[in-house]
């Protein structure tokens, strides 16, 4: 990966509107899996993604924009191959949409900030406070470790591409 312009990505300048950034400014950001998830909706393969262990205390956040999706204590582990929540962090910080591709009717969910598509909403966790399963595409999200500034992680993910 190319170094990125702290600048140019909204997840290290926050007073940067991801909804104004062109495709060439997305690709220029996003490694080319997380460009095809969060730009053109694909969808990573069951169980190879990001985050199918749980990297420890701290957040997920958007990894288009930086915008915080989920605590790790909403993370819980459902088997079906994609890092799984039971809710977002707090409300506002997803938009859901109806999805009727594939044949389906889904829940999909994207980013509230920069509208980056993260994965579909499922009604098959009893075992959970919500009985909701989030099934988010690893590569969609960025893990903010408990502590650490988000800028500062996200300067390190997009340098390791
Ligand atoms: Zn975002």
């Amino acid at each position: 990966m190319p170094n990125v312009d702290p600048a140019a990505d909204p997840a290290q300048n926050p007073a940067l509107d991801p909804r104004t950034l062109t495709p060439a400014q997305w690709r220029a950001i996003l490694t080319a899996t997380e460009y095809a998830i969060l730009r053109e909706s694909a969808t990573e393969r069951a169980g190879t993604g990001r985050y199918l262990d749980d990297p420890g205390p701290g957040a997920f956040h958007c990894a288009g924009c930086g915008n915080r999706l989920y605590g790790a204590g909403h993370k819980f582990h459902s088997g079906c191959g994609w890092p799984s929540f039971f809710q977002e962090v707090e409300p506002g910080a997803l938009e859901v949409h109806r999805d009727v591709t594939f044949g389906m009717v889904r829940t999909e969910m994207r980013c509230a900030r920069c509208g980056g598509h993260l994965g579909h909403i499922f009604d098959d966790a009893p075992q959970t406070p919500t009985g909701k399963r989030h099934c988010v595409n690893g590569y969609a999200v960025v893990h903010v470790p408990a502590g650490e500034a988000v800028g500062d992680v996200f300067a390190r993910h997009r340098r390791a591409g």
